[in-house]
């Protein structure tokens, strides 16, 4: 007779679709775990397929390390990427005059992070499975689950997918992981079955300044000449800041390029504007050409975008940074014994512009949280699955708030409340210093510090918001009776 403890222990097969950062890792997690029965289905035909629009650099930092050291990638994952200490970035204006110096924002006490495109750590994850975990993990490219439904009676799932060649292939799994990123199919899904008011599925949407801006990359060679002279080349390992000549809303625009390891992957130049800007209206290479000779006179345009990239660019759609958003179910359980679960990380459950680069980091940790709830359960499903989503949402939902605050207004897109951003950082920042019990750095410092969970940092801040109001409550209560009682010793 089948117990209800194995019914939903980990033995049995577990389906994972996506296999982004969150569904490789937690394929290794789970492998670890001891499941030896998993199938990852990933609709892209490779782990390092490249995307140009897609190809975003990761910053790794200790929160996201806290996996890579459970799966012991973290040494191989400091030879690929570039570390933190090393980051230093070079401005070049449009007058071609540059200044190099280490970015100020990285706080210099914390472990070291490490930059690495999104392919370059999708490769790391899958080489792990293909090195060691080929006997429990198999990995289908190019399969995109296209349904999902319950098959009455048992309460079993079925999953279907269509391969590239438009064949279908149906799983039956007793545990579904949906690390299906932003537009999420599973998530959807569990939202259709969810009959319940609560809305656990449904993704509650906050605004922040930087949603809604839209981003497009240009890619460029490896290795490209930073004046017409052709001396001076781009050093991998170096960002790059560099101005536009444009001046004005609709007009003015900027390259920023990130540091990477390998001196033969192409460099990514990331363009971060408003929807009305004129880059967006660029239809065919000539525009292309034309417009970036114009706003970067000081780099040699015609020698570093070839004529494919030109055309490419300008048919690009690229992407929109996306509202912050959560949902507060993370996972479902059946009502009968061997009933199937469900499982939800990574975008899946919560996603947001790039602004404090812990996409990838909350991810991850996603996955440490469960596999904590896994091993403090016994392997139990019925047990881990709710264990993960009461430690987990908390924290997801402070994510979502510092999403909104910490770092929105970088992208330049409204310079006066970029400045405003600015004293309020570098206030908190000194405060911090002065009177580190009463006064906490500001959140992009703290979101560093990867001992602290997102909900610790989110009170740290709020409580700093009010300190910071009794200190100006109490100064303007000090000034009033300084003033008053300098009225009344004038009258005596
Ligand atoms: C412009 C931009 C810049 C970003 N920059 C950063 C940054 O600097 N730092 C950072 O940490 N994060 C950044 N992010 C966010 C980061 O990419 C995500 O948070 C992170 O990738 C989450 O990983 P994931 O595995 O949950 O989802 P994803 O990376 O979205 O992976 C989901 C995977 O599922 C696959 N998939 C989806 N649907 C299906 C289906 N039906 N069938 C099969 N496969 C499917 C997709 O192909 C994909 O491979 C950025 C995002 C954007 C849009």
């Amino acid at each position: 007779m089948v117990t209800a403890k194995e019914t939903n222990c980990l033995s049995r097969n577990v389906l994972i679709v996506g296999g982004g950062p969150a569904g490789l890792a937690t394929a290794l997690m789970l492998a670890k775990q001891g499941c030896t029965n998993i199938t990852v289905l990933e609709k892209r035909p490779a782990a390092d397929y490249y995307e140009p629009d897609k190809s975003f650099n990761y910053l790794i930092d200790g929160r996201g390390q806290k996996l890579t050291d459970l799966l012991g990638l973290t040494e191989e994952l400091s030879k690929i990427g570039v570390p933190s200490t090393e980051f230093y970035l070079t401005l070049i204006k449009p007058n071609g005059n540059q200044k190099t110096f280490k970015v100020p924002v990285a706080d210099p006490k914390r472990k070291t992070a490490y930059w690495l495109p999104r392919r370059a750590f999708v490769l790391l994850l899958y080489q792990e499975i293909e090195k060691n975990w080929q006997h429990c993990i198999t990995v289908l490219f190019n399969t995109k689950c296209s349904e999902i439904s319950k098959i009455a009676e048992s309460e079993k799932l079925q999953v279907v997918a269509e391969t590239d060649n438009n064949n279908l292939v149906k799983f039956a799994p007793d545990l579904l992981v949906g690390c299906d990123g932003f537009n999420s199919i599973v998530r959807n899904t569990l939202k259709q079955w969810d009959d319940s008011a609560s809305d656990r599925f449904e993704m509650k949407c906050f605004p922040s300044p930087s949603a809604g801006l839209r981003y497009k990359v240009l890619s460029l060679p490896p290795s490209f000449p930073l004046d017409s002279s052709g001396k001076e080349q781009a050093k991998c390992e170096m960002a790059y800041a560099i101005r536009g000549a444009f001046r004005g809303r609709k007009l003015a625009v900027s390259l920023g390029l990130l540091p990477l390891k390998n001196p033969d992957e192409p460099r990514s130049a990331n363009i971060i504007t408003w929807p009305d800007y004129k880059i967006w209206e660029l239809k065919n290479s000539h525009q292309v050409y034309d417009f970036f000779e114009k706003a970067f006179p000081q780099l040699p345009i015609s020698q570093i975008v070839s004529p494919e990239e030109a055309e490419r660019f300008a048919k690009s759609e690229g992407g929109k940074f996306p509202t912050p958003q959560y949902c507060s179910g993370l996972y479902f359980v059946g009502d009968s014994i061997g009933s199937a679960s469900v499982v939800l990380l990574g975008d899946a459950i919560h996603c947001f512009p790039p602004d404090i680069g812990q996409g990838v980091n909350s991810a991850l940790e996603d996955v440490f949280v469960l596999n904590e709830a896994l091993s403090k359960s016994d392997r139990n499903l019925s047990v881990a699955l709710p264990l993960y989503e009461s430690w987990r949402f908390p924290d997801i939902k402070a994510l979502i708030r510092l999403a909104q605050i910490a770092y929105p207004w970088q992208y330049n897109q409204a310079p006066l409340r970029r400045a405003l951003w600015n004293i309020n950082f570098f206030f908190r920042l000194l405060l911090s210093r002065s009177l580190p019990y009463i006064f906490s750095p500001p959140a992009f410092f703290l979101i560093q510090n990867h001992q602290l969970f997102y909900g610790e940092i989110l009170g740290k801040v709020q409580r700093t918001t009010q300190n910071i109001l009794v200190l100006a409550l109490m100064l303007i209560c000090g000034v009033l009776a300084l003033v008053m009682f300098r009225l009344q010793a004038s009258n005596f």
